[in-house]
């Protein structure tokens, strides 16, 4: 089974127990659709990196507090900002079925959050090949919002990428992301080979890891 079908359906709550047929085939389809509307861009920026202490550190002349990042990035000297979307064909489309097909629309929600998940496993791939052959690796990506690294940072990221004119992603008056299956993220490097999982820290076996990741 194709990995974004398996995470489509953990997110939709199934677990370890098996889809039945009707919801298998529902979500078949609306991959079917998604593929022919979704509209993926990505952008990344390379800047250097200084951890300053427990709780800070400086991307290029942006000084950000968190612990939880600060401990990540212990060993990097580098750091890639990162932004990807779907475009805004995919919000359009789950609008169109949650006035119509609420089932569907829900799917769909499921379905795009996979795909975008793969999308971004699949750049930082590619970033990461890049990166090996400067004798660098890459740390997991880590997203405003996770632990105690401020939403209110996506702003600052969006605009050191020019997410707006780059991928045409935005953020509304309230912070919301438009397109909203959109992610921004931060992935440190450093030249110290780590068995990084590209599903972060949670999927990792290392777990005596000193970078670990935790909320
Ligand atoms: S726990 Fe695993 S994924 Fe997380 S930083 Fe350590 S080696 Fe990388």
């Amino acid at each position: 089974m194709e990995m974004r079908i398996k995470e489509a359906i953990r997110y939709l709550g199934y677990g370890r127990h098996a889809v039945d047929d009707g919801t298998f085939a529902l979500i078949t389809e609306v991959f079917r659709e998604l593929d022919q509307i979704k509209c993926a861009k990505s952008v990344y920026r390379i800047f250097d990196l200084q951890v300053k202490g427990a709780d800070q550190i400086e991307i290029g002349g942006w000084t950000v507090t968190s612990k939880n990042l600060s401990k990540n990035l212990t060993g990097c000297d580098q750091i890639v900002l990162f932004g990807a979307t779907l475009g805004t064909e995919v919000d359009r489309w789950i609008r169109r079925y949650s006035l119509t097909d609420m089932a569907k629309a829900v799917v769909g929600q499921a379905c795009a959050a996979a795909e975008l998940e793969e999308y971004c496993d699949d750049c930082q791939k590619k970033i990461a090949e890049e990166y090996q052959r400067q004798g660098r690796y890459l740390r997991p990506r880590f997203s405003p919002g996770y632990g105690d690294f401020s939403i209110s940072c996506q702003e600052t990221l969006m605009r050191m990428l020019d997410c707006a004119k780059t991928i045409g992603l935005t953020l509304t008056g309230g912070g919301m992301m438009t397109p909203t299956k959109s992610v921004t993220a931060v992935i440190g490097a450093s030249t110290e080979q780590q068995p990084c999982h590209i599903k972060g820290c949670e999927a990792c076996e290392k777990k005596d890891c000193l970078y670990r990741r935790s909320s």
